[in-house]
């Protein structure tokens, strides 16, 4: 019997594709450039995925031409494949197939492309009109990373509010590893800006504008004074499991609330590559998981993309709130804030972030997947969940942990074993040393302090976390000794109005806590704006 052969696009993704595809309002010009030599498989797989986008828009107009021929000279191609969107208005330039992840980004730019009209704000727009000089925007991107359709996105809708002064280039670091190697960008996203590097990682879009302005680094701009306020009942901060879900119980509830989220929806789980405890799943990618839960929530809820919670003021009645877009003024405010990766705090960590080291093996391991020797620091869940799926897309990793066993649930120790995953045991990362990149790092014996370097390509650290609580030592919450958010049981602080939930709030940091606690918590706050309970002990 012949193998069945899959088609290119699925049924059910051809079917959201061309709704998506149904927005365009002119037709869009692709140029695709492909050469036989090199990234055979990403040449192929652009060919395809256009050819099947034109059948299914007759707005999509692609064009395959020659690496070598008269107009890739002309537009001066130099990498295959190299994509340009409407060339002929904008200069967009896509170095790397948009595979993974970056087909989010492409469809989004086919719509600007066509109708000319970008996601950015009213705000933006208006700061981008200050821009008289001339302006090359890279992004360093990967498949598998959640963070760069967004930052992307970004970039290229500024190369179409100010073409002819802006030119945007998305860059895929595994497909055009002498272009990383050149600018030495192994994590993703980073963005440079006339080659000057202004950020790693998602940048706010009034940050990115900013350094798009300046083309220099930029930090988060305070609202200005003048900015709008908006009147409502519960400002949630951050959209991890915790604050999605307390939105869908708080609206439902009667609650008007917004989500306000710094960076991308999803907090922590958008980077986790597989979950299997999640009840109703047996295995499903973290970033799918808070896709769905994200389109359950924005159903009921406001959630603000990349909107940065700065200040919280207490008044009499309500939260005075400051984000980096606008003012608040909220009756109750909930804490979501989750946590983040704890650093070693080594020689070589700082100076080599991004150019080796990592936090993220879902967004930055693509890049060491033909074989490359890479570390992954940790001994708990997350550092055997990490390895493993280095391992899968074709790391060589090793385990280093200071301890002679594993914290990691069996069933994580289980399949380090079956995937022959070695560990260095009692052995403590002392310094990272490198030239441009990571070269290797320098471990002790934490038993009889010996030292040795090894060579590795990258180091993935995966330690623990510490809490994002600068927003609640600021209000003056009563937090533990390692700085989680002390709660009741129905997620009050010491603060009346202000509650927590989720890895803020320490304990058992997973996702059915983190949803568990939100959906109390948003309970909890109806009851508490309908009947305040600080009132009922005063009667
Ligand atoms: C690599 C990895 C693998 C994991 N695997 C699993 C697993 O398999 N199963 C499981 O159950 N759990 C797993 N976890 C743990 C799980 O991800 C967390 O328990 C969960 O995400 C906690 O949700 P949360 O909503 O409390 O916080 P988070 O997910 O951390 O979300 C907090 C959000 O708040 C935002 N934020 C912070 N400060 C501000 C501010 N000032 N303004 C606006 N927004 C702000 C952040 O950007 C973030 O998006 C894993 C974690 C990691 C890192």
């Amino acid at each position: 019997m012949k193998p069945r052969k899959e088609p290119f696009i699925s049924k059910d993704s051809r079917k959201i594709i061309k709704k998506e595809l149904d927005n365009l309002t002119n037709p869009v010009s692709i140029l695709i450039f492909t050469s036989e030599d090199v990234n055979k498989s990403f040449n192929e797989f652009s060919i395809k995925l256009f050819t099947e986008l034109a059948r299914m828009s007759d707005k999509i107009l692609p064009e395959f031409e020659n690496l070598g021929g008269e107009l890739s000279k002309i537009y001066d191609i130099t990498h295959s494949p190299t994509i340009l969107i409407q060339p002929d208005k904008y200069h967009i330039r896509l170095t790397g197939a948009p595979a993974g992840e970056e087909f989010r980004a492409l469809l989004v730019t086919l719509i600007m492309a066509s109708s000319g009209v970008t996601v950015l704000s009213d705000a933006s727009r208006k700061r981008l009109a200050d821009l008289k000089d001339k302006r090359n925007i890279k992004v360093f991107v990967s498949p598998s990373c959640p963070y760069c359709p967004q930052q992307a996105v970004m970039a290229i809708a500024t190369a179409i509010e100010k073409a002819g002064f802006v030119t945007t280039e998305i860059i895929d670091i595994y497909e055009n590893k002498d272009l990383a190697a050149k600018y030495n960008a192994f994590s993703v996203p980073q963005i440079f800006i006339d080659d000057r590097l202004v950020g790693l990682g998602l940048q706010p879009e009034e940050v990115f504008v900013e350094e798009v302005i300046t083309a220099t680094p930029v930090k988060t701009r305070p609202v200005e004074s003048s900015a709008e306020k908006k009147e409502i009942d519960l400002l949630i901060i951050g959209a991890g499991p915790a604050g999605l879900t307390a939105a869908i119980y708080a609206e439902r509830s009667g609650l008007e609330s917004v989500v306000a989220e710094k960076s991308n929806i999803g907090g922590q789980v958008a980077i986790t590559p597989i979950v299997e405890n999640y009840p109703g799943f047996t295995r499903i990618g973290g970033k799918t998981l808070m896709d769905m839960m994200a389109q359950q929530a924005i159903q009921y809820a406001d959630i603000h993309e990349g909107e940065e919670v700065l200040e919280i003021l207490k008044t009499e009645d309500v939260f005075e709130i400051k984000t980096s877009r606008r003012k608040y003024a909220a009756k109750a405010v909930l804490l979501t804030t989750g946590a983040e990766s704890k650093k070693l705090g080594i020689p070589g960590e700082k100076e080599f972030q991004g150019r080796g080291i990592s936090y993220c093996a879902a967004c930055d391991g693509y890049f060491f997947k033909d074989g490359k020797k890479v570390i992954v620091v940790g001994g708990g869940n997350t550092a055997a969940a990490e390895a493993l799926y280095l391992k899968n897309i074709g790391v060589d990793v090793t385990i280093v942990h200071r301890k002679d066993t594993l914290r990691a649930e069996m069933f994580l120790q289980q399949g380090l074993k079956n995937n022959n995953i070695p560990i260095l045991w009692n052995s403590e990362v002392k310094e990272i040393p490198g030239d441009k990149l990571v070269t290797g790092v320098v471990l002790e014996n934490t038993i009889d302090k010996s030292q040795k370097t090894i060579q590795v390509d990258g180091v993935f650290i995966a330690i623990g976390y510490t809490p994002n609580n600068e927003l609640a030592k600021n209000l003056g919450l009563e937090t533990d000794e390692e700085g989680y958010i002390k709660v009741d049981p129905a997620q009050r602080t010491n603060i009346k109005g202000i509650y927590a939930a989720g890895d803020i709030t320490g304990g058992i940091k997973q996702i059915v806590t983190a949803v568990s606690q939100g959906a109390v918590a948003a309970m909890t706050i109806f009851e508490d704006i309908s009947n305040p309970y600080w009132k009922k002990k005063r009667a």
